[in-house]
């Protein structure tokens, strides 16, 4: 566990490193409270409808209580974020040259105002525990304990992003105009082996953070991308793209919705 990292506070680090590679580099202790799952939001990931529709079984609400309380107990959100210029992440995007002919993110990164690198993890011991639940044959916990953790790395990116806002604004770099949405390989057409170049850049390894043979992220509640931010007109775009076709969640249309 990231016990060192935790009680360092949430600025921990402020650095300068090679002006080449990276403008600042920044790790981050995540306000538990930030990312805080809530008993609707994880039960309607899993099919059950929100109020004003009828209240849970009592019994999954306090399997749910179980779960969160386990997730509190356990979770250490820590990300690691690192600004980027537009030729920088000009190359990372480029990774190993396996991205769709045609996407969303490399026309709307080079009108960005600013570009940082982001990864964020609930950190190894939640994880650790979701398996341990499984193995031991506690699957309504595990599971539960699984779908709360999903919620709140979700949640990560949200933070990660007003985090950010919040630097850009207090330094007169973002005005009311400027939203900050965080773009990850292995969506809309970034392929995710992007993560390799990506790692090789912001080294979320500080943090815990390993990528496998596969690209996938160990821990494994883990995310990460990059955060553009600029005008709000930068980050509409038409869900036109010959990929879009196969995705099942068509979430660029609520997050568009969501940043007016
Ligand atoms: S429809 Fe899916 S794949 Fe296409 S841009 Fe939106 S989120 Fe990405």
């Amino acid at each position: 566990m990231n016990k060192c990292l935790r009680r360092q506070g949430t600025f921990l680090e402020k650095r300068s490193l090679d002006p080449q590679k990276l403008l600042m580099k920044t790790i981050i202790n995540i306000p538990i409270d930030k990312i805080k799952p809530d008993v609707a939001g994880v039960l309607k990931t899993q099919g059950v409808p929100p109020p004003p529709g009828p209240p849970p079984p009592g019994r999954v609400t306090s399997l749910y209580h179980s779960a969160e309380e386990l997730f509190l107990k356990l979770a250490a959100p820590t990300a690691i974020m690192a600004e980027v210029t537009i030729p920088q992440f000009t190359e990372i995007f480029k990774g190993n040259g396996l991205n769709e002919p045609d996407t969303p993110l490399e026309k709307i990164f080079p009108r960005a105002s600013q570009l940082a690198l982001f990864a964020f993890t609930l950190g190894p011991e939640v994880c650790l525990e979701i398996e341990e639940q499984l193995n031991t044959h506690n699957f309504a916990l595990g599971y539960m304990l699984d779908a709360v953790s999903s919620y709140s790395t979700d949640k990560g990116a949200g933070a990660a992003q007003n985090i950010f806002l919040e630097h850009l604004t207090s330094t007169g770099q973002a005005d009311a105009s400027t939203r900050a949405l965080l773009y990850s390989p292995g969506y809309c057409g970034w392929h995710i082996s992007g993560q390799q170049k990506l790692f090789e850049y912001l080294k979320p390894e500080e943090i815990g953070i390993h990528l496998n043979k596969s690209f996938l992220m160990t821990p494994l509640k883990s995310i990460s991308g990059v955060l553009v931010a600029g005008d709000k007109r930068i980050h509409r775009f038409k869900n036109s793209y010959t990929f879009c076709v196969h995705c099942p969640s068509k979430n660029c249309r609520e997050r568009i919705a969501q940043n007016p």
